[in-house]
């Protein structure tokens, strides 16, 4: 059995080393941040996420789901809130069982961080933070309070997010590496919709709250204890934006002319927005995601994609699943396992990439149309006629686990026979009606 030194226990890292663990590998995993279990709060990020059938299965593999989604809360549509306080639901699919779950951060990274440890060949180390790797003997530098230290193993795994530490030491050891990164205009900041009085529900519970308004939009996400989490996705810069709302007035005013259904459920409105944090929105590609049988990027480390489709750690729960795939497929031989493992997810990776940038086009601003609201209807009028034939995209990226690539470009296809059927029927009733019309 080998050595793992993993390299951060955020989501897609506790859930890995439990699946390794699994297998018998010696796992120590090495986390910057003190135990989530002692109150520190996963600063900056969303509070809460949702979870679909992805990350669930990666869950039920280990047998861990149940527990997760205890309080995990059911959605199952968007809850569009048009300027003039109108609401529309438009479930997420025909069949209304099919829904995503809100799911809190900081529960779940315990659920699988304590997964983990059940494995006594597990062991977890906080407050160590990476500072770099050496990829020829796989052993990670890591700062402590007590000085620097070093962990070797036969493998290191980052699963360090976004701004992985090991995959800058790929970055700046593997020659060719190639490296993408690309912000959006748009920043967020996360406010609350507390608790009504006795505990009680201020908007529909079971639906993901939208209040899209083209060029920017707000989100709502609801949390065990009643409240909800909103987001703000909004510009940096240009004449509205975060950069140009500065004092309580100004944030009051943009509230009350765009969300104003919002505003009298937001009492803590103007603290919330002066005092969290603006968050930047990055999509990170980059290749390969191995060295020989040293080194390897799983999660956000290895494909940061913006959060609009909901599928982030989604994507990185299914990595685990593959890689721990891989792993079995060759026991003897790492180097495959890792190599075998870049090969399955770095296409998938880089379409659910586009694909989550192009659902943040369709939330902000078509979701409050008609047409999209038609054409959802349309969609999900064919999955209904033509059963296991049509799957609308939504449908394949959340509720099954087809491979993102292969659900983008079945997506295509159904889109060009849905056109090209729509234009035929069009080009018969024209032809019908001229020639009712000549005779
Ligand atoms: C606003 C927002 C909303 C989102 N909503 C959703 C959603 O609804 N559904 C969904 O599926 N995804 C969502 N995501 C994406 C999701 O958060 C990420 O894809 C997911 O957290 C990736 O998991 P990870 O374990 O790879 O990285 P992370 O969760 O970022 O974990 C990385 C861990 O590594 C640690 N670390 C970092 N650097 C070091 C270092 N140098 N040394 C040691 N440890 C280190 C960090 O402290 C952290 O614990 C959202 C993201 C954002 C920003």
């Amino acid at each position: 059995m080998a050595k793992f030194v993993l390299i951060g226990s955020g989501l897609a890292g506790g859930l890995l080393a439990a699946y390794l663990g699994r297998r018998g590998h010696d796992v120590d995993l090495y986390e910057r941040r003190a135990d989530p279990r002692e109150g520190n709060i996963v600063g900056g990020r969303s509070i809460n996420l949702a979870i679909s059938t992805r990350g669930i299965h990666a869950l039920e593999q280990i047998g861990i789901a149940e527990e997760a989604l205890e309080h995990a809360i059911p959605m199952r549509g968007r809850m569009i809130h048009e300027k003039s306080g109108a609401l529309h639901l438009s479930p997420y699919d025909v069949d209304p069982k099919k829904c995503i779950n809100s799911i809190g951060r900081a529960a779940l990274n315990t659920t699988v961080i304590e997964a983990a440890q059940r494995y006594p060949n597990v062991r977890v180390h906080f407050n160590h933070k990476c500072s770099g790797v050496d990829l020829e003997s796989a052993a990670a530098h890591l700062e402590t309070s007590k000085g620097p230290v070093s962990a070797r193993g036969d493998a290191v795994i980052g699963v360090d997010g976004a701004f992985s530490a090991v995959r800058k030491s790929m970055q700046h050891d593997i020659a060719n590496f190639q490296y993408d990164e690309s912000y959006l205009a748009h920043g967020y900041k996360e406010l609350t919709i507390p608790p009504g009085s006795h505990g009680s529900w201020r908007m529909e519970k079971n639906a993901l709250h939208i209040w899209p308004r083209k060029s920017f939009m707000m989100i709502a996400l609801p949390n065990p204890d009643c409240s909800f989490t909103c987001t703000l996705f909004w510009e940096f810069e240009g004449p509205c934006s975060f950069a140009t709302t500065k004092t309580d007035d100004d944030v009051q005013r943009f509230f009350e002319e765009e969300f104003p259904d919002a505003v009298p459920l937001m009492p803590t409105l103007l603290d919330d927005f002066r005092n969290n944090p603006t968050g930047s929105l990055v999509t990170i590609r980059c290749a390969p995601w191995s060295y020989r049988d040293k080194v390897c990027l799983v999660g956000d480390a290895a494909h940061a994609v913006v959060p609009f489709y909901g599928q982030g750690m989604n994507a990185a729960f299914e990595d685990c699943v593959v890689l721990d795939q891989c792993l079995e497929k060759f026991p003897q031989n790492r180097e495959r396992a890792l190599a075998e493992y870049f090969h399955r997810r770095k296409e998938n990776a880089d379409a659910l990439a586009d694909l989550a940038i192009g659902n943040f086009i369709e939330m902000r601003d078509k979701t409050a149309s008609k047409t999209f609201r038609a054409k959802k209807k349309l969609d999900h009028a064919l999955e209904a006629a033509l059963p296991g034939i049509y799957l609308p995209l939504y449908t394949m990226v959340t509720f099954t686990r087809m491979p993102y690539a292969a659900a983008a470009k079945r997506a295509r296809v159904q889109d060009s026979w849905v056109y090209a059927s729509l234009f035929a029927l069009a080009a018969i009733s024209v032809g019908a009606i001229l020639w009712f019309l000549a005779n």
